[in-house]
Formats: structure tokens, sequence, C-alpha cells
């Protein structure tokens, strides 16, 4: 059998305390309003999450334009996070920035459609190939109202979802199976009720199962990204969609396809790519380039029931789809500007040669030194994870997860003008991703793990 490196734990510990110390030395302004965050944010972050970052307290960001930000230090990074996919686009891309700029001068909401609204909805029809489209602020929001019309339409409870999927905070995708068993996921906040009352839970690439509680006709929909993309990138395995979307109609069961994260696949996302045919679309993040904006799209046949449907159109006012804001002038001028523009199919040939970049560098690194891991990459994302082969499923993945050893890489890259995304090793590719960013990374990369070889 061939030999398999394995690291150093001690030194594991060691080198994250060098790397502690460094980020404090180098990040004394961050510090120090952090520290006077402390008595206005609470945990001195706007979002609880923001202290999930490597460091013992986040950076806070002076400029950010292209693929780089800077922070109050002076110091300057090169962005492989890009918010989380919400700035996919490249931070700020100039078209974008003059659209929303000359639209917020003419009104930013009205309650009242715009001309953008329509354009919109063309291209996004176009991409996905469904042709009713809606808008909402969040991915979050296009994946709850989207439940909600399932479940109209049906008259069904319940949905189902893959374990260890991500959704944003639905309360109804939080549920995880362990040992086989579907319970809440861990640290799920105040939840409304017991999610098993809600949802159903299998493991992605697992026909039978899905099958088994598709048979119990009371769900409305499936919610899933195409390919998983919150515990790692999980591919599906070959014949998994098809036996999705068999299984979904022969069950009378709506097929919602999240491509929040997805949409880095191509232009129409992974459905375009795989030529996918669900029920429904949701969207957010990247495209209004990272301003609050977000959309959800639905088949011919869903439309022609909502429309008649007593609820979903005439009452709506107060029917739980709303959102004052949703579908707001600025918002919609930001979506043009990012469609027309920025996620172009040229885009993509760019940013997928250097995700493919990114990705052979981060497996000769691997190979090189022999450890059992493995790195996932799908369009213009790039994920790497501490097992081989690679996972099949969210448990799978969940059981890999090593959170020194993220901790450990996260700040090493940190420390020498990277950023990776939190919660994962993801990076992500943008328009203005240079092929010496993702040189920079794999440099970085091989000299963090070959520190740490037993
Ligand atoms: N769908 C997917 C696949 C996501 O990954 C996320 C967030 N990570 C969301 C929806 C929710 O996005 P938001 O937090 O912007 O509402």
């Amino acid at each position: 059998m061939e030999h398999q490196a394995s690291i150093d734990r001690e030194r594991l510990r060691l080198a994250l305390t060098q790397e502690d110390a460094r980020f404090e030395a180098d990040h004394p302004r961050s510090l120090e309003m952090f520290e006077r965050a402390r008595s206005s944010l609470l945990a001195g972050v706007p979002m609880p999450w923001m202290t999930q970052w490597a460091g013992r307290f986040p950076i806070f960001v002076e400029a950010a334009g292209g693929a780089r930000f800077t922070d109050v230090d002076g110091n300057s990074y090169v962005d492989f996070c890009l918010g989380d996919t919400g700035a996919m686009t490249g931070h700020s891309p100039a078209s974008v920035a003059d659209a929303i700029s000359e639209q917020a001068h003419r009104g930013i909401t009205t309650m009242l459609p715009t001309t953008d609204a329509l354009a919109v909805s063309q291209d996004l029809a176009e991409r996905f190939g469904l042709p009713y489209w809606q808008f909402c602020l969040t991915a979050t929001d296009a994946n709850r109202f989207t439940i909600r019309i399932a479940r109209e339409l049906t008259g069904r409870p319940k949905i189902l979802v893959f374990s260890w999927c991500y959704h944003g905070t639905v309360d109804e995708t939080f549920i995880v199976l362990e040992n086989g068993k579907p319970k809440a996921r861990p640290g799920a906040i105040g939840p409304p009720v017991d999610p098993t009352v809600t949802t159903r839970v299998v493991e992605w690439n697992d026909t039978e199962a899905l099958e088994r509680e598709l048979a119990h006709g009371d769900v409305a929909c499936v919610l899933t990204e195409p390919v998983l993309t919150n515990i790692g990138i999980i591919h599906p395995e070959p014949g998994f969609h098809d036996s999705l979307r068999e299984l979904t109609s022969a069950s009378g069961t709506y097929l919602v396809i999240d491509e929040t994260h997805t949409l880095c696949a191509g232009p129409g996302g992974y459905t375009g790519t795989a030529n996918l045919q669900p029920d429904f679309i949701t969207l957010g993040k990247p495209i209004a380039s990272g301003l609050p904006a977000a959309a959800y799209g639905m088949s011919a046949e869903v439309g022609e029931v909502a429309i008649v449907s007593p609820k979903i159109v005439e009452t709506s006012d107060i029917g739980g789809i709303g959102g004052t804001l949703s579908g707001n002038a600025l918002s919609l001028a930001a979506m043009r500007a990012t469609l027309d523009g920025v996620l172009t199919p040229e885009a993509f040939e760019v940013m997928i040669p250097l995700a493919e970049r990114f990705e052979t560098g981060v497996q000769e690194a691997i190979d090189r030194h022999g450890l059992p891991w493995h790195v996932s990459r799908l369009g213009c994302r790039v994920e790497y994870a501490f097992r081989t082969p690679a996972p099949r499923n969210g448990s799978e993945a969940a059981a890999a997860v090593d959170h020194d050893l993220d901790r450990y890489l996260h700040l090493f890259m940190l420390n020498r003008g990277v950023l990776m995304t939190p919660f994962h090793n993801m990076a992500l590719m943008s328009p203005a991703t240079t092929e010496s960013d993702v040189d920079l990374h794999a440099q970085l990369f091989d000299q963090a793990v070959a520190g740490l070889i037993a």
C-alpha cells in the first residue's frame, strides 16, 4: 500500500499558537475596533457568525474592489471568499456600481415594478429554462416563499431535504441524520418546532431512501442544491438527478433546485449545464453583485396553477410571501447590470479555467506530501477536505471536518494575504481573479502543509 502521511497534532498546536500571535501583531487597529465595538454590538460584531473567523477577532475592512480588499491596518488581501459567493462577480464591478448609483438618484423603492423587472425576468427565463419569476431580497426568502407555494399548491405539510444541506435560515431545513435518525441540526437556535414535524431528511445520493420517504405522500417539495456545496462540494452520482426527477414527479412532489451557490457552474447554473428540469429554481447572493436581491422561478405548469390559486395572488399582501422592499428598483437595477455585463458566458470562460488551475495546484501539493485528502471543483468553486476518497454524502463529509486544521490553514493564509471562505476550505474565482493569485494560494498551501507532516 502507498505510504500515507499524517498530521502531527503537536506541530499543529504549536503552529496555531504562532499564527494566532502573528495575526494579533498584524491587526492592531482591527483589534481596537473590535474592543470598542463590544459595547454597542453583541459580541463586537454585526452578526454573531462574524466571530467564527479563524482569528481571535475579525478583521475590519477598509475597502474592496475586484478580487482584493484592504483592512483598516493597511494589509491587503487576495479574496477567495468573495463574500461566500455574494461577490462572485468580483467586488463592486464598475458597470454595476454605476447602475446602482444612477438608480439611487432615481428612486430606490416604490412598491411598483420598473422596466428592469421585465428585463431581468426574461434574462433568467432564458438562462434557467423556467418562464415565471418573482423577486425578493435574500436566497433564504426565495426558499421560504417557494416552500410556501409548494405547500399551498399540493396541500401537503412536509418538505424533504438532504442531510447537512444549507439553504439559509429556513426553519424547515435545520435537520440532519445522525446514525440514520432524523434530528435537529446541532446548534439550531430556538427552533419553532421539532423539525421532524415539518421535514423528511435523507442522505444525498441515496435513491432508495428518497423513494421510501416520498412514498408517504406528505412531501410538498424536495429542496436541494443540485450539487451540495455547504458541507464541501459533493457531486451527484451518475443517474442521481434522473432518479430525483422521476421519483418527485411520480409522487406528485415538486422539485426545487437552489442555485444560489451552484451558479458557479455556469451562466445558467448547474441546471443549465446539466439540463435539469426542476419545478422551481431559487437564487440569491451574487445575482446583484452582492446588493440584497434574490429570485425564484417556476415552470409553466406551476405558474398556471399558481395564478388561479385563491391565495397566492389575491390575498398575497398578508399571505406570508412578502417583503416590503422585495423587487425594489435598486435591487433590480443591480441585477440587470450584473446579468448583462458581469455574469456573462465570457466571464465564466475566465473563471472556470482559474478554478481548474487552483484545483491542480492543491492536488499536486496533496500528492507531493502523500496526504489522504481530496479536492473537488464545481465550475469556478473549489474546496479541499481532509479525507479520501471524496465523500458520497453529507454525513461522510461532516465526519471529516477538522476544526483545528481548518483554523490553522485559514489563519496561515490570512497572515500571508489570502482570504479563504470561513466554515469551509472553499475558494471562488471571480472575473477579476488572476493566475498569480491562484499560484500564490498553491504556494502557501504547500508551505502550510509541509510544516505539519508527522
Ligand atoms: N441557499 C444556499 C445554497 C446557500 O448556501 C445560502 C447561504 N449560504 C442560502 C441559500 C441563503 O442565502 P442568504 O443567507 O443570502 O439568504
